[in-house]
């Protein structure tokens, strides 16, 4: 059964970092509680130049963070753009995040069980190499020369496991 995500503030920030950018958050952190507000007001209230401002926009957009109207202003003669944040979307890209960790975790652990003790380890830490790479090199490091070092991987196989399990329980 999955369980609910809590939607913690701190869930929150990382989620939109991930999904738009730091930048992009002075100007959620300025639409979230209103609506339809113009392009311009957003430049000039978040002090964001205005093709930045649009650049942010268009990328919320794109995931669907946000929507907007145009309208064609009678004054100025021309189409503004007026923009709502669409908070609901939020948890949507929380569990997209999470799949795709998930994914990449469950990836990486297939390639970690397919070579059972046998990823080669450089003692400086500078390269991990499966046996085909390894031996390819003759088991040199491929940064500083020295031998590599077999590597009993148990410890990573089963961390990689209890993420999984962590993550599986929200997905
Ligand atoms: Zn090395």
């Amino acid at each position: 059964m999955a369980k609910k995500i809590r939607l913690t503030n701190k869930l929150i920030h990382e989620t939109l970092v991930e999904a738009v950018g730091n930048e992009a958050l002075i100007i959620i952190n300025f639409l979230k509680n209103r609506k339809n507000i113009s392009e311009f007001v957003i430049s000039e209230k978040t002090k964001v130049e205005i093709h930045h401002v649009r650049k942010i926009l268009y990328k919320l957009h794109q995931k669907h963070l946000a929507v907007y109207k145009r309208k064609k202003d009678a004054k100025k003669g021309y189409y503004i753009s007026y923009w709502t944040f669409n908070k609901k979307r939020i948890k949507d890209i929380v569990l997209e995040i999470h799949r795709e960790q998930l994914t990449k975790l469950k990836e990486r652990l297939m390639k970690e069980e397919q070579n059972k003790g046998c990823f080669f380890l450089c003692a400086n830490a500078c390269a991990r190499l499966d046996f085909d790479q390894g031996s390819e090199l003759e088991f040199r490091c491929p940064e500083c020369g020295s031998l590599l070092q077999q590597q009993d991987n148990e410890r990573t196989i089963e961390h990689l496991k209890q993420k999984i399990k962590e993550l599986e329980v929200f997905a």
